[in-house]
């Protein structure tokens, strides 16, 4: 049996700088709190806690005084005000991509322009971007956005400016494209999927054209991970998400003559480690991609 890691499994650089940027501060000994899982990993949570970073749920939560670490996935507007209020400092580890369409939402919006997110709404990146505007439209993919353009025929011509949540996937992305450049006469669109996010997802997608079963390791809270098990589904047989290398059980995947490995942006390296090695205990080639 071969086993096949893909080269682009685990933290991407937005994800290595926010854990970093906990680990320093915990490391100078500063009271600190993230705001919401600074990534979505139970694993790193449980690690950062125990290097004394707390978790606070809402900003009213934070002890005046107390640094706060805004997550990766970034906050909207109103949450930097309610820190600001509280006096809490804060240490920004919003995901340069993440800032930058925080800048183009809110320019956007002060232009007068109709600002129309594509992601899931309810996850806290999506959340977060339309926190910096004041009437978002945020549509989860094609369906949602021809029917609101459907709904009322002037719709087509709103200054529409249009952009993705960073782990959404091309083909998502691409359709909205699609039926905005037909439909919308005054478009602006930003292409804000993470390049990160890209390789990942088409590595993933090549490991299992190639592989008899593929095993996703990441979050089940953790968007990027989803998109890779749900990629990997239309490719592959056989696709098993795990969190842990405990949840793995070998013999699902025993007479399968060959098995990609890919994770989620928010695995870490000794999550991975410990799967590989679960693994090749079972005395498995191992390859990478
Ligand atoms: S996936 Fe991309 S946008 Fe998201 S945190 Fe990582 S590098 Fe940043």
């Amino acid at each position: 049996m071969k086993l096949e890691l893909a080269k682009s499994a685990g933290f991407c650089y937005g994800v290595r700088r926010a854990v970093r940027m906990a680990e320093q501060a915990a490391a100078e000994g500063r009271a600190c709190v993230m705001l919401g899982p600074i990534i979505h990993n139970n694993s790193v949570i449980e690690y950062l806690a125990s290097l004394g970073v707390g978790l606070i749920q809402r900003p009213e939560e934070a002890e005046p005084g107390t640094a706060v670490i805004i997550r990766s996935h970034g906050e909207g507007r109103a949450a930097y005000e309610a820190l600001a209020e509280r006096g809490c400092p804060l240490i920004d580890a919003t995901c340069p991509n993440v800032s930058r369409i925080h800048q183009i939402v809110s320019q956007a919006e002060e232009a007068g322009r109709q600002v129309v997110i594509i992601g899931s709404p309810t996850h806290p990146e999506v959340a977060a971007i339309a926190g910096w505007c004041a009437r978002p439209l945020v549509f989860e993919g094609v369906q949602a956005l021809s029917d609101w353009l459907e709904g009322e025929p002037e719709r087509r011509n709103l200054p529409v400016t249009m952009v993705s949540q960073t782990t959404s996937t091309q083909i998502i992305w691409d359709k909205c494209v699609e039926k905005a450049k037909k439909e919308c006469t005054n478009l602006k669109i930003f292409d804000t999927i993470c390049n990160a996010t890209c390789k990942r997802q088409s590595e993933a997608q090549a490991l299992a054209a190639r592989s008899d079963a593929v095993v996703v390791i990441g979050g089940r809270e953790s968007s990027n991970t989803k998109r890779l098990a749900e990629l990997c589904g239309a490719l592959c047989p056989m696709v098993v998400w795990i969190e842990r290398a405990a949840e793995l059980e070998p013999s699902t995947l025993c007479r399968k003559a060959s098995i990609g490995i890919t994770a989620g942006a928010s695995t870490p390296e000794w999550i991975i480690k410990e799967v590989y090695d679960k693994m090749s205990d079972e005395n498995i080639e191992i390859e990478e991609s």
